[in-house]
């Protein structure tokens, strides 16, 4: 599943890529992909891409001159984009093999946004969890509204986030999960940012000190901002939309690493089941 750095890695690159330009026609070939609305054509027509912006693993199309008329896109568990232009072709999300660029439309093409210039957007989704819909500027408000910010913005306020861990009870790495209390973090990048904090996955957050908390924002910050840069995580076979593999697996420390020894302290990294997720921590020196 594409984690937060890898849709991240997409909404840039899909920005340089489709932003100006105008819908001439749209094509679904299912109808779940679009939340079963047949006016999707019809509004989207003559409309001009003005911006792509995101909230959490939510990418939000604006479009020139329309207040009220959005594009909400989400990758889910195997959703992936290609930009066609001419022969050239990128593409980004999840899972990508040699069949998926093979043919425009592809097997698991769901929908297919053709523009003015003749160049086109592919939403692929083999699972068909994933969508790209019509909303109002009033179900953007209500999306974004089940978001909490964003360790990876410069402002996060991490004075408020030690403040809050006190209030709950829940362990640590499930209140990481929960994304309307901080947005973005997903199972690798939680338990990587614990290993950098030197704090336990299984700890109670209300047990997490503030100076603790202080560098568990930092480090969920850092590990996220680390992997944008290098384009996200390849194990999943990721390929952004500029065809590059991410390489972020290289800079994992305790995700995956299970039986390895920790490289901080020697111990041997352990993986264990926490919030319903597999778990990876080092029991020597996260505490
Ligand atoms: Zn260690």
């Amino acid at each position: 599943m594409p984690e937060l750095p890898e849709v991240e890695t997409v909404r840039r690159q899909l920005t340089e890529k489709v932003v100006g330009k105008t819908v001439k026609a749209v094509e679904v070939f299912h109808a779940k992909a679009v939340a079963q609305d047949d006016t999707i054509e019809d509004r989207l027509v003559g409309k001009t891409i003005a911006g792509i912006d995101r909230v959490g693993k939510l990418m939000i199309f604006s479009f020139k001159s329309q207040s009220d008329l959005f594009l909400l896109a989400h990758l889910k568990m195997t959703g992936q984009f290609f930009y066609v232009d001419g022969e050239v072709v990128s593409g980004g999300g999840h899972s990508m093999t040699a069949a998926d660029v093979a043919e425009f439309p592809g097997r698991h093409t769901r929908v297919a946004y053709y523009f003015t210039d003749h160049s086109a957007l592919y939403f692929n989704d083999m699972r068909l969890f994933g969508y790209t819909k019509l909303a109002t500027a009033q179900e953007v408000a209500t999306a974004r509204a089940g978001f909490g910010p964003e360790p990876i913005d410069t402002d996060f306020d991490c004075g408020w986030f030690a403040a809050q861990l006190k209030k709950k009870k829940a362990v640590i790495k499930a209140v990481l999960l929960d994304q309307s209390f901080v947005a973005g973090l997903g199972n690798i990048y939680v338990d990587e940012a614990l290993w950098r904090a030197k704090v336990r996955p299984t700890r109670r957050a209300n047990k997490v000190t503030k100076a603790e908390a202080t560098a568990l924002s930092a480090a969920a910050g850092d590990v996220m901002r680390e992997s944008i840069a290098v384009g996200g995580t390849t194990f999943q076979h990721f390929v952004d939309t500029g065809g590059d593999n991410g390489n972020f697996t290289d800079y994992l420390n305790v995700f995956g690493k299970q039986g390895t020894p920790c490289p901080r302290c020697g111990e041997t990294i352990k993986k264990i089941r926490v919030a319903g997720r597999g778990t990876h921590y080092c029991p020597g020196c996260q505490k």
